[in-house]
């Protein structure tokens, strides 16, 4: 195999948060071997292209086939030398790809980062693995705590493709924050496939309020936030966890995916209605104040008017703060590939805009309630005339806003009180406080 030399590299990142980690590790591995790095659509050329590809659902599925289409076309150009394919469509699907786009000079899986570096003709640093390059803002970055899932649900080809469930070492865990911390961090993001797991595999109890209590103890975040908590079996000790530390967020990110008992066992939750139900009453008293994220899928095979009107209760009900909903996607590999995927994809879609519509009611009532309340903002950016930030119950990307019109120059990365004096659906808007 000839080394090509090569000065730049793009990498494309399409995907999950867990996925922009491992596009950091991998970025962080060819700045030690002085590459200049370029992220998705940065301006400048690089001979090579290493796409990270999402491959979980049809419309992931879709988008990094087409990115990857997209650049063997600049290939065929010559504009471009090498194209890589790595991630979770290319462990799911490596063969099949490689016969219908053999222009891609190699296909990698999830966890093969030290291979694509070593193809590259570089050197991979295994114990400078905390050495990530951010691509987020430099105030705030994502902790993976682990990798692979050991939970069955039966719609999810995630465990199929990233394995299981493997916890990362408190102490590895602990340098890398420091390490973050020491590039300016100040909100750490926990992720992983299922938080709730932390703990089971390495020290055989779930130490995911231990491990959050270790990160608190750093006194170096301003928020720890976390995300992907699963239902059953949660550890109620994290609630007082986040109760009592100001820095955890007081943000609940927790997948429900359905709430009729039918699906839910079908769906393998191994959660029913009514523990589902007790649980968020437990969030509600022992976090008061508290923002809950959700996500529910619609359409799930044989899913009934009744079933999904059940549904649609819940969400009146429970008035979360955000709540994505998804459509089923019938996957191979998955137990419910087994099942008639027998719900029209246009009665999937018209579920999907009932459950959203009620969800924007509930999300601008939600919203006007925080109007005339003052709030600490983290802001993000500058967009047009406004600063543009979060408070501690939005996270990056997925959540509301926080719009500040000011004169001063107010800096990206810093914290400013807010007095929110208007809300829609999804965005606040507010001026400093003196
Ligand atoms: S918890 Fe369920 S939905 Fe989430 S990655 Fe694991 S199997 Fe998939």
């Amino acid at each position: 195999m000839i080394m090509k030399s090569r000065q730049s590299i793009r990498v494309i990142t399409l995907g999950c948060a867990k996925n922009l980690v491992d596009s950091e590790v991998l970025m962080g591995q060819l700045k030690l071997n002085n590459i200049k790095v370029l992220r998705d659509d940065d301006k400048g050329h690089a001979d090579t292209v290493v796409i990270n590809t999402c491959g979980f659902i049809n419309d992931a599925k879709e988008e990094s086939i087409d990115m990857i289409l997209s650049y063997i076309d600049q290939k065929r150009k010559g504009r471009i030398r090498d194209v890589y394919v790595m991630g979770c469509l290319s462990e799911r699907f490596r063969e099949p790809l490689m016969k219908e786009i053999p222009e891609v000079d190699e296909f990698f899986g999830v966890n093969d980062l030290a291979n694509v570096v070593k193809r590259m003709g570089l050197e991979f640093r295994q114990n400078l693995l905390g050495e990530r390059y951010l691509t987020t803002p430099s105030h705030y970055a994502y902790l993976k705590i682990a990798e692979g899932c050991n939970r069955s649900c039966s719609f999810c080809a995630i465990p199929g493709i990233r394995g299981k469930h493997i916890s990362r070492t408190p102490e590895d865990l602990i340098s890398e924050a420091r390490n973050l911390s020491g590039q300016g961090v100040k909100e750490l993001l926990l992720i992983s496939q299922d938080l709730t797991f932390y703990g089971m595999d390495r020290l055989k109890k779930q130490a995911l309020p231990e491990l959050v209590e270790q990160l608190s103890d750093l006194d170096l975040f301003k928020w720890i936030r976390l995300h992907y908590l699963y239902p059953s079996t949660f550890p109620e000790r994290l609630l007082a966890v986040i109760n009592e530390r100001k820095d955890v967020c007081n943000y609940i990110d927790i997948p429900l995916q359905h709430i009729n008992d039918r699906i839910l066992s079908s769906m393998r939750r191994g959660v029913s209605s009514k523990e589902t139900r007790d649980l968020i009453a437990k969030f509600r008293n022992s976090l008061p104040g508290a923002a809950i994220r959700t996500a529910f899928i619609v359409g799930y095979p044989g899913e009934t008017e009744q079933e999904f009107r059940e549904l649609e209760d819940f969400i009146r009900e429970s008035r979360f703060d955000r709540a994505g909903v998804f459509t089923y996607s019938h996957e191979e590999n998955t137990a419910a590939f087994g099942l008639e995927d027998n719900i029209p994809e246009e009665v999937k879609q018209e579920r999907a805009s009932r459950l959203m519509e009620i969800q924007m009611d509930i999300s601008l009532d939600l919203n006007l309630e925080k109007v005339g309340k003052t709030y600490a903002v983290l802001l993000d950016r500058k967009e047009g005339e406004y600063f543009v930030g979060r408070t501690e119950y939005d996270s990056p990307e997925i959540d509301n806003e926080v719009l500040i019109k000011s004169a001063s120059n107010l800096k990206i990365g810093e914290f400013y009180n807010v007095k929110i004096n208007e809300a829609d659906a999804f965005d606040l808007y507010g001026s400093l406080t003196e």
